[in-house]
């Protein structure tokens, strides 16, 4: 579902991706791992076109007539960036939602404004969605008005709402408080059960270990290990991986 190769991204002098590869098939979940600073987020806002890498690939949708194949070695236009997020989904840490509109509103604004999907089918999908992770009667409430759990979820349904082919997860519940974590983590769990593509960047590393068909580790803007969840996470290889868990622990 999704290859990246040789993924390159400095800000000034600063050389913060050099040379990421990654895959993803589809319907299994990554988790990208590591210290702060070391990358991670940068990956997934390349991968949503929120930045604009300075080199590598980025193909996403299999192989044959879908596939998009983005080369930043060579010059990309605004309507490859457009379609890259339109086809990837990303939720944020601090959630991002729109202040000034309802949740139901938050939900539909990019299936109608964006995708011009017909507002009465986005909206009866949003309230299917909403409905699904126990929010439906908050469809008319403002974010401000929702706990963090509550927004953390609205976020969620917004990215799926999007009907994307890939999910990004950047740090899902790293702003909420301990009590309120479980529920976002169960409503991501569902997700992947269902069989979506998922990117996730996550501390938890105990989540990781349940969900993850793959976790990388990265450091200083390349891969330093990567492998099955129980491997990586219990019996890593690297020494920086091994002095990164440790200090975790
Ligand atoms: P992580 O998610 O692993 O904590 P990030 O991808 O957020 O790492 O950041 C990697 C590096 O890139 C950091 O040194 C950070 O300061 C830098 N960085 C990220 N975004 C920007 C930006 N928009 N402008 C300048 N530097 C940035």
């Amino acid at each position: 579902m999704l290859k990246v190769r040789g993924l390159t991204k400095s800000f000034g002098s600063n050389a913060v991706l050099r040379g990421i590869d990654l895959d993803v098939p589809k319907g299994k979940v990554v988790a990208l791992i590591g210290p702060s600073g070391s990358g991670k987020t940068t990956v997934l806002r390349c991968l949503n076109g929120l930045e604009m890498p300075d080199g590598g690939t980025v193909a996403l949708g299999g192989n044959g007539t879908g596939e998009l194949r983005l080369d930043f070695g060579g010059k990309v236009s605004r309507k490859e960036i457009f379609a890259l997020r339109d086809r990837s989904a990303m939720v944020f840490q601090h959630y991002n939602l729109f202040p000034h509109m309802t949740v139901l509103q938050n939900v539909t604004e990019g299936p109608i404004k964006v995708q011009k999907r017909p507002r009465t089918q986005a909206v009866e999908e949003a309230e299917r969605l909403l409905a699904r992770v126990g929010l439906l009667e908050k469809k008319d409430a403002y974010p401000f008005e929702l706990s963090g759990g509550q927004q953390q979820r609205v976020g969620i349904v917004r990215a799926l709402a999007l009907r994307p082919q890939l999910l990004l997860f950047d740090e899902p519940t790293s702003a909420l408080d301990p009590e309120l974590v479980g529920d976002v983590l169960g409503v991501i769990k569902e997700l992947a059960e269902e069989g979506w593509t998922m990117v996730i960047v996550t501390h938890e590393l105990g989540f990781a270990r349940q969900m993850a068909d793959e976790v990388i580790f990265m450091d200083d803007g390349v891969v330093v290990e990567r492998g099955p969840a129980s491997e990586v996470l219990r019996q890593p290889q690297q020494e920086r991986t091994q002095q990164f868990l440790q200090r975790l622990l």
